[in-house]
Order: C-alpha cells, then structure tokens, then sequence
C-alpha cells in the first residue's frame, strides 16, 4: 500500500504568488493526515483532490498564524458538511484556547467528535497518534520563543510475506492452518509435524517514514524524526549566504536542511517554508544538493510516493529446515 506525500503549501511567513502558507497532506489508504493548517489550507486540499471528510488526524507545529490560521475555517467547513467522524487534532500548547477564542470552532461544541491532544509546555512527546498501521511520533524543534513540535509518520512493521507452495509442500492443509501460520502462529500438520511460521514467512516487511521538520534550526528533534526516513520535509526558508538570519528567526538554510538529511540518513529530502525572497528557488536545491543530492525544493500539489515494496529484502528463498 502507498502512502503519498503532498505538500500543499511551501511559503514562509507570507503567501506569494508561487507559494501558499503551511501545511502538507499524506494520504495512505484512502485517509489524509494533515501536518500544519496555514489560512487557505481548504482551497488547497481541494486543489489536491483531497476531500475534507476523509482527513481523520490534523497535526499543527506551532502557533504562529501561518501554520495555524486555516484551522478554525476547515473544522467550520467539516462542521457545515454535518461530518460524524471523529477527528483527532494534535496541538501544541495553547492551540485548544486559541480554538476557543474563535466563535464556533470550540472543539467540544463542534458536531462531530473531536479528540483533543494538546502538547504540555514542558515538551513531553511521544507517540502522539496512531492507529494499527501506523504511528506519528512528534518532538520538539528548536524554532524562537514559540513552542515547536515536528512529525514523524511510520507505517508499522509487517510480517513477511506468507510462501503458499512452501507451506503446502510442509504438508500443511490450506484453509485456516494457513490464515494461523501467516498470524505469526505455529500449527500441526495431519501426520503430526510441527511448521514454524518462520518456515513459510518472508523476512518482516517494514513499513515507510516521513518526517515534518519545521519551522527550527538544525536541531537534535528535528534529526531524531528524520532518521532513516524515507522523505524528510525540512525547513530550508533561507540560502547559506543569510545563515545568521535563520539562525536569529529561528529557522534553517537549504545546507543546513541538507546536513540534517544526510546525517539522519534520511532518503530523500524536500526543501520547505521557503522565503518569499526567493521566488526562484533554483540556488536553494543547488546548495542542497552539494551537501545531500536527493534534495529537491518542494512541489505543491505533486504527489511523492512511498512505496514499502521498494524497501522490502529480497522474497524468501529455499527455506531453512534447520
Ligand atoms: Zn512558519
Ligand atoms: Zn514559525
């Protein structure tokens, strides 16, 4: 199963012409998961051909107007749709007040069930969502006087893939001998042996990761969450020429993101929260990538797949009886 990536908006601070306020959709299975809500969010799922109703989590870094200002538009919207699923929002501190401060956004009041998970001040995170495939872990960033979380979404470890021919030629009966062995189980065959799923599995299948780090310096959190990830969406608001820029308003360079990406060993790196100085972003990736070559500058609206089938070890071969 694919989970795509979509970044919806890439601006830092102030919409342009080319780029429009915070916020990226990753879709797997038919749901959305929503990092960020800058003003507009809504007209851009739209535009992704990403239904409101199907978003089920809604996870935002922190409480500076471009990354927050869509949400209490989108929950009037899912509100005015009569939407009875639940819907999770993930808020940093002061983000369930800031809700309250806007007539008719109360979470608690809303006509759907809203399942509130607010980040307490002293930055305790973890595992902030997750569900039987997947779980989104958040840590704090390193971004100016407010407080700052970045995401990690991970499909969960599969079990291996099940080797019908294998099993049959162990003298297990099709049917639910078959369905227990493929649950990690062992069972008996008729004339008494004993199949091990270890015989009949593949090696364990693991799953994809994406990683949402802004806005923040180059920090320990922000590298924690892109380990190893498969695509790292990092803010690079800044080329390497106005370093001190970023680091006095708290965000990063194209290098630095790159740095971060390389270091976590991340797959694949999309350069985000770009600043409107640059409205060719052309020397942000030409800087990234001498640092880290799978770096880009981020689409709006495309479409980055992640496939686990492409990170899955080779299919089982002659199995081991041993
Ligand atoms: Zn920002
Ligand atoms: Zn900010």
């Amino acid at each position: 199963m694919k989970t795509d990536v979509i970044p919806l908006g890439t601006a830092s601070a102030v919409p342009t012409d080319e780029r429009h306020l915070s916020a990226l959709a990753v879709e797997r299975k038919g749901q959305v998961l929503l990092f960020d809500c800058g003003e507009g969010t809504q007209y851009r799922l739209r535009e992704a051909g990403l239904s409101w109703a199907r978003i089920e989590a809604i996870f935002v870094t922190h409480l500076h107007g471009d990354h927050c200002y869509g949400l209490p538009g989108l929950l009037s919207t899912m509100e005015l749709q009569q939407r009875a699923d639940p819907v999770t929002l993930v808020l940093p501190p002061g983000g369930p007040g800031m809700l309250r401060a806007v007539p008719g956004a109360t979470p608690a009041r809303l006509s759907f069930p809203v399942h509130v998970v607010e980040a307490d001040a002293a930055g305790t995170l973890g595992t902030v969502y997750e569900t039987d495939e997947i779980i989104v872990e958040a840590r704090r960033l390193d971004h100016r006087e407010a407080f700052t979380m970045g995401f990690r979404v991970a499909e969960r470890t599969r079990p291996g893939r099940f080797d019908p021919e294998r099993a049959r030629a162990l003298g297990v009966p099709e049917g639910p001998a078959f369905g227990r062995l493929q649950n990690g189980c062992p069972v008996t065959t008729p004339d008494g042996t004993t199949v091990r799923p270890g015989q009949v599995l593949g090696p364990p299948r693991p799953g994809v990761v994406a990683a949402y780090v802004t806005d923040t310096r180059p920090c320990a959190g922000g590298r924690a969450l892109a380990e190893e990830a498969d695509l790292l969406y990092h803010d690079a608001t800044f080329a390497d020429d106005h370093a001190a820029r970023a680091d006095e308003t708290g965000h990063s360079t194209a290098r630095q993101a790159a740095t971060v990406a390389r270091e976590a060993g991340a797959t694949r790196l999309l350069l985000g929260h770009l600043s409107a100085r640059y409205p060719d972003p052309a020397p942000l990736e030409r800087e990234a990538r001498s640092v880290f070559p799978a770096a880009e500058v981020a689409e709006e609206l495309r479409r980055y797949e992640l496939d686990p089938r492409e990170k899955e070890p080779d299919p089982v071969g002659p199995a081991d009886e041993s």
